[in-house]
């Protein structure tokens, strides 16, 4: 049954762009932070899944905007963070007809999710079982990889692959044929009560080199607006795009400082903190909701990282 683009997501959140709704936006506890998106097109199609744990809430929520066991085509996750993908194992099995489209460095993850569970348990600790739970395997047969400039074709409108490396080297966004462009974490954080965005920066991947020019090219593709996953629409997106891009800049610089004078990864945080922390206007009443979405210490870890990596590359590049 071809949904209602005009009908409420079963969490009450408005649409965020033509024909897209929010299935959930609910992370930690805490509404409005980690989307979960439907574009309501004659193929219905998911943007990310959410965690694991939140599969039952997407799945009354899919079905209350009209979407039958077989009348999901698309799921499409930016990437295996998850926080974007944690639910793809079991929303795949609960709408067997959707086709599940992935990074091509992403897809082995999704097929055998242990070494990704590893690490998020080294990474979340006790975190991983209150907040996010258990990624469930896809079967390979229903996955397909999205190369850069694929087409997923929706019906009446289409999304064209994107690849975005920076946050994560297996990183897509996604066009949509009406002007929306979904960042994921690409283009960074700004959750409501936010005055200004935040570089999302996590360990133990992200490239400060190929975030900036991710940003670049996505501000070339002159979309009408951004919708990010943390969280929603971005009616200026050149100037949001400029903005953060001046923003990674100046965490990187800070971040090669402290680097350059020893700092560790719990110095590099408190340095972010103080020196960018104030300009985001949060209360600083409820770290856990804030470390849960790209929080300080996170992103300090992976620029901290990130820094070490290029000395130690640069060293290397001079022994003979
Ligand atoms: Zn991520």
């Amino acid at each position: 049954m071809r949904p209602d683009p005009s009908a409420p997501a079963s969490d009450g959140e408005p649409s965020v762009a033509d024909g897209v709704l929010v299935l959930s936006s609910e992370f930690a506890g805490s509404a409005r932070r980690n989307g979960v998106f439907l574009i309501a097109a004659a193929r219905p199609t998911m943007v990310e899944t959410g965690v694991a744990l939140a599969a039952d809430r997407v799945t009354s929520a899919l079905h209350a905007a009209g979407i039958g066991r077989r009348d999901l085509a698309n799921i499409v996750v930016t990437h295996v963070h998850l926080d974007h993908a944690g639910g793809v194992g079991e929303l795949a099995r609960r709408f067997p007809a959707a086709t599940v489209w992935v990074h091509p460095a992403g897809a082995r993850h999704l097929v055998d999710p242990g070494r990704l569970m590893a690490s998020a348990r080294e990474v979340h600790g006790p975190l991983l079982s209150t907040v996010y739970g258990e990624m469930m395997p896809v079967a390979a047969d229903r996955i397909r990889t999205a190369g850069d400039g694929a087409v997923i074709d929706l019906g009446d409108r289409s999304l064209t692959v994107v690849h975005t490396p920076g946050h994560a080297p297996h990183h897509m966004a996604l066009l949509d044929s009406l002007g929306t462009l979904f960042t994921g974490d690409a283009a960074g954080v700004r959750i409501p009560g936010m005055r200004v965005p935040r570089p999302a920066t996590p360990p133990p991947s992200f490239h400060a080199h190929a975030a900036r020019d991710s940003l670049t090219r996505m501000a070339t593709l002159s979309p009408q607006r951004l919708v990010l996953t943390h969280f929603g629409a971005v009616d200026q997106p050149v100037e949001y795009l400029a903005d953060l891009t001046d923003r990674l800049e100046s965490w990187c610089a800070v971040a090669e400082g402290a680097v350059r004078r020893g700092a560790t990864v719990a110095a590099l945080e408190r340095e972010l903190l103080r020196r960018f922390g104030a300009a985001e206007g949060l209360p600083a009443a409820d770290p856990v909701r804030f470390a849960a979405t790209g929080g300080y210490a996170a992103n300090a870890a992976g620029l901290w990282r990130w820094v070490r990596g290029q000395r130690e590359s640069v060293a290397s590049e001079g022994r003979p």
